[in-house]
């Protein structure tokens, strides 16, 4: 949930006003598609809900708690725990397996990684989490990303443009992926420019000069 929130970007003479006094709610079970042109502050609002970058004003929560004035490393903590975030590319550590990648974010916090073989079935990645990201195709690699996203205790997914490397129809199997794992409980923000990608949202709300329309 995120409550008023505004977010300056850049030096103080030159500062960008990035996100304009944004509310907004994403329930469990709920896929919301962001949409707006480049510059609009789709990534920012990424940024601040994924606590990547605290909002200069406002608040953020997370199932009701307050986590917008969190240190770096307790943000981080919350990030890994409860947050999965997904990217246009380039989402997963390159000397590690897909398998361990999954597994990273609970090793980090000596979480026993179990799960991670059926999470991977689930995004119909069944046998691949010995392969390193290079040995498999951008879209499985992608897929990746999501069963990542969805390990463990962590309900909010979100993805920032996470199709914009891969060709229609690889790309529309990992949005029905996303759609699924949303489906199954988890809050998803999936920022978009194109329309047929936010189809697949329950929910589509659009931004222009950092403000929500
Ligand atoms: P979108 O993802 O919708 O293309 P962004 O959230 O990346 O938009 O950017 C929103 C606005 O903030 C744009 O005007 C962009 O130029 C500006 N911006 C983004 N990052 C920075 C930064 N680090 N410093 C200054 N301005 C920035
Ligand atoms: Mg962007």
């Amino acid at each position: 949930e995120l409550q008023g929130v505004s977010c300056l970007l850049g030096s103080r003479e030159r500062a960008v006003i990035a996100l304009d006094e944004v509310s907004l709610t994403v329930s469990p079970g709920e896929l919301v598609a962001v949409m707006g042109p480049s510059g609009s502050g789709k990534s920012t609002l990424i940024h601040v809900a994924g606590l990547l970058r605290p909002p200069t004003s406002g608040r953020v929560l997370l199932d009701g708690a307050d986590v917008s004035r969190l240190t770096r490393a307790r943000a981080a903590e919350a990030r890994r725990r409860r947050i999965g975030l997904v990217f246009q590319n380039r989402n997963l550590v390159p000397t590690l397996t897909l398998a361990e990648n999954g597994a990273l974010p609970l090793e980090l916090d000596n979480v026993p990684s179990v799960g991670i073989a059926e999470a991977l079935i689930r995004v119909g990645l069944e046998g691949m989490g010995g392969r390193f990201p290079d040995e498999v195709s951008d879209g499985q690699a992608q897929l990746a990303a999501i069963a990542r996203a969805f390990i463990g205790p962590r309900t909010v997914l979100l993805a920032d443009e996470p199709t914009g490397d891969l060709d229609q129809t690889t790309g529309n199997q990992v949005l029905s992926t996303l759609r699924r794992c949303v489906d199954a409980g988890g809050a998803g923000l999936l920022v978009t420019h194109d329309p047929e990608v936010a189809d697949w949202a329950h929910r589509v709300v659009r931004m222009r000069d950092g403000r929500l329309l």
